[in-house]
């Protein structure tokens, strides 16, 4: 079976300014990867390139299709860092926020199997008892579903986020975790996230993957707490603890990791 995502020596610049160098890595059916890395590091681009909305060098391959082929994009949902739907004032309903994910849509009509879809991701993400509310006057937590429905209603295979859970206070932010580990293990979606709330999203994930300017690391969880790399980079007490079976005293090299236990 073809990797979801392969990408091969992954080079962009903005104007000159090198930004990503040196990219490869490949994403498997049912993986969940966390995407870190500090600010301006190029996260956010790099997930720009592998949806096609920023064109670098290197080679792309989504669902084992190259890039400039692909044509499939119900199979991806995107959530981005900022959703032109919460910045716009237009008063829409939160179902008409979710109807609007299904982009290959013809006409003005909607069909019984659109609606479905539509009730279906909002079951999915909790948010049909407000179905018919104006998105604007929602909490930021239900708004934030709301547009991960969208992002789910074309029943993708790959969902690609960027910090959805920024401005989300921690109880909606467990929550929307809660329901991305869900959706990965029980639906088998893949995931990638960029997030900063790397102990919050340790529970679920399966992989890191770091990014600063290049690719630093890539690996499982339990490759992260042994990587000199990422000791390096992030030193060590950060390393064994932003991985949350650190934190509960799960880690892979037995004990509380040993490193750390007095900590
Ligand atoms: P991250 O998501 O890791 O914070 P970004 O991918 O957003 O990083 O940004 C990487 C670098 O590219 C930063 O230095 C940022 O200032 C720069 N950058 C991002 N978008 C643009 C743009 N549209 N034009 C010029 N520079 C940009």
């Amino acid at each position: 079976m073809p990797s979801v995502i392969e990408a091969e020596n992954l080079r962009f610049a903005y104007v000159r300014v090198p930004v990503l160098e040196d990219v490869s890595f490949r994403v498997d059916a049912g993986d969940y990867v966390g995407i870190i890395g500090p600010n301006g590091g190029g996260k956010t681009t790099l997930l720009k390139l592998l949806l096609g909305l920023e064109k670098g060098q290197g080679n792309i391959r989504l669902f084992g299709c190259p890039l400039e082929q692909f044509k499939q994009w119900h199979k991806i949902g995107y959530l981005a860092q900022k959703s032109p739907v919460s910045q716009s004032g237009f008063p829409v309903s939160a179902e008409e926020v979710v109807l609007m994910g299904l982009s290959d849509r013809h006409g003005s009509g909607v069909s019984l199997s659109e609606l479905k879809q539509v009730h279906e991701a909002m079951q999915q993400t909790r948010t049909r008892e407000y179905a018919g509310r104006i998105f604007h006057d929602l909490s930021i937590g239900q708004q934030q579903r709301v547009l991960l429905a969208r992002a789910l209603v074309s029943r993708p295979e790959l969902l690609i986020l960027d910090e959805p859970s920024t401005a989300l206070d921690p109880e909606s932010r467990e929550m929307f975790f809660n329901l991305l580990g869900e959706l990965n293990a029980r639906r088998g979606v893949t995931i990638l996230l960029i997030t900063h709330d790397t102990g919050e999203v340790g529970k679920y994930i399966s992989k890191f993957m770091y990014i600063d300017k290049t690719l630093v690391f890539y690996g499982t969880k339990e490759e992260f707490c042994h990587s000199q790399t990422v000791a390096e980079k992030l030193g060590a007490f950060a390393q064994h603890t932003i991985d949350h079976l650190h934190n509960h005293g799960r880690c892979p090299l037995g004990g509380a990791c040993g490193e750390i236990k007095n900590d």
